[in-house]
């Protein structure tokens, strides 16, 4: 009889996995149906031993010390700050923009200050900011937005940022100095040996189990647990009951090149011309020396692995409504990108999941407590009745 049945070792699963059975002693079955642990941080190395990122490029950040402090537990780190250039009218510019970005594409020599002056006289006036354009155009203006923007993201999301929620073009912010990192987080790393050999290191415990090529579904009736984690997509839990929730896919084409080195940067962002929408070098991630060198395009795609949800107000509604039902199914806890339909980075993901280790073990101190009441009124009540109290669900 296992205490937990967790669904997908990603890192959601697997922070669970490793909270649970070195600090509450609890035995673990983790599952995947992918033949890997990881989840979509999976890495690994290809036939010419380049360590690459199956699901496209995963660079860690946090401001988090407890997020830091905890993964640093299961690896070492190499300081790495990530930079992308975006290609636009034929030049390679600085993305997010910043003052660099500004002055080579227009060929001008502006200081931070007239910059700032120039982003005012561009900017449009939005009364309430709601949409990824808005975002956008209340800031840089139009030109900017649609040499940067628009079609990245109508690539990328299959529709127009102004039918996107703000919180997507959000994440890439304007600068108006020269700070070209991607990134601007207190922690900023990858793993020194990979995710995979991170994840390794949280699996490897007596008290986990780790059932990999297995859909929950196939074993769920052949094996004994008291509670459920479920990481994977919420709708599919429910039997898409109330529809199904719009996950974003990707098609990752990896290639390895006969040639040392091959971008000017880890990461080239297409906004406006090819099928993909970024190219990515591999070991100018993770540092790797080899004569050769691999990266991967993405093509965004409607059908396939769900990757992304997709944040707007209609899915966010259909989302409540999964929740509510999520609330009230009890022994089973939904955590993670697909379970709580978050557009979520692995930091906020660890940290969504500690916060539920500590729900459960709050929860697993007053089951103790409450037994211990029941062994104390037991066959004391005075009308002889049963005395029935009730256990809050914590999720
Ligand atoms: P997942 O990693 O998706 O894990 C869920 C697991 O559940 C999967 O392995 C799946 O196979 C399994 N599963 C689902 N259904 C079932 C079932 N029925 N039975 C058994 N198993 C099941 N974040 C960053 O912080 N930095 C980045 O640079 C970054 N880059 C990204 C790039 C791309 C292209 C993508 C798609 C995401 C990126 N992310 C990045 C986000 C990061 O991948 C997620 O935050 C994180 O991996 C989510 O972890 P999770 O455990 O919630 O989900
Ligand atoms: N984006 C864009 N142009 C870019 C980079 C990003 O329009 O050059 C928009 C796009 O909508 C994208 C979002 O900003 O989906 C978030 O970008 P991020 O790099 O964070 O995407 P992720 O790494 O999560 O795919």
């Amino acid at each position: 009889m296992f205490d937990y049945l967790i669904v997908g070792a990603g890192f959601a699963g697997s922070v669970l996995a490793e909270r649970l059975a070195t600090r509450s002693n609890k035995k673990v079955l983790i599952i995947d149906k992918r033949s890997h642990i990881a989840g979509n941080a999976y890495d690994h190395y290809n036939e010419e031993g380049i360590l690459v990122h199956k699901y496209g490029p995963h660079i860690f950040h946090t401001n988090s010390k407890d997020v830091f402090d905890y993964l640093s537990q299961f690896t070492e780190w190499r300081s790495y700050e990530h930079r992308v250039l975006a290609s636009v009218d034929g030049q390679l510019v600085p993305m997010p923009i910043n003052l660099d970005t500004i002055n080579k594409l227009y060929g001008l020599n502006l200081t931070s200050f007239q910059l700032e002056e120039f982003f005012e006289s561009v900017a449009e006036k939005v009364p309430e900011i709601k949409t990824s354009e808005d975002v956008v155009v209340s800031k840089v203006g139009r030109e900017l937005y649609e040499k940067f923007f628009k079609y990245y993201t109508r690539k990328q999301w299959g529709m127009d940022p102004s039918e996107l929620d703000k919180s997507v073009t959000s994440r890439v912010p304007t600068r108006t100095n020269r700070d070209d990192r991607y990134f601007t987080d207190t922690f900023q790393a990858m793993p020194l040996h990979g995710y995979t050999k991170m994840f390794e290191n949280m699996l490897s415990h007596p008290n986990i189990k780790v059932m990999l090529n297995t859909d929950y579904k196939e074993i769920i009736n052949e094996i004994q647990y008291k509670e459920m984690i479920f990481t994977g997509p919420v709708d599919e839990y429910f039997d898409y009951k109330f529809g199904k929730l719009p996950y974003r896919s990707l098609e990752f084409k990896h290639e390895t090149l006969n040639t040392e080195s091959f971008l000017p940067a880890a990461v080239v962002n297409y906004p406006n011309e090819h099928a993909y929408t970024r190219v990515t070098e591999f070991k100018m991630l993770t540092g790797q020396k080899h004569s050769k060198t691999s990266v991967v395009y993405e093509f965004p795609r409607a059908e396939g692995d769900p990757y992304y949800p997709v944040p707007k107000p209609e899915n966010a509604e259909l989302y409540n409504k999964y929740k509510k039902i999520a609330d009230q199914t009890p022994g089973v806890h939904f955590v993670g990108r697909l379970a709580t339909y978050k557009y979520y980075n692995m930091d906020q993901v660890v940290a969504q999941a500690l916060t539920l280790y500590k729900k459960l073990t709050e929860k697993v101190e007053e089951d103790k407590t409450i037994a211990e009441i029941e062994k104390i009124v037991k066959g004391k009540s005075l009308n002889g009745s049963a005395i029935k109290i009730s256990t809050n669900g914590s999720h």
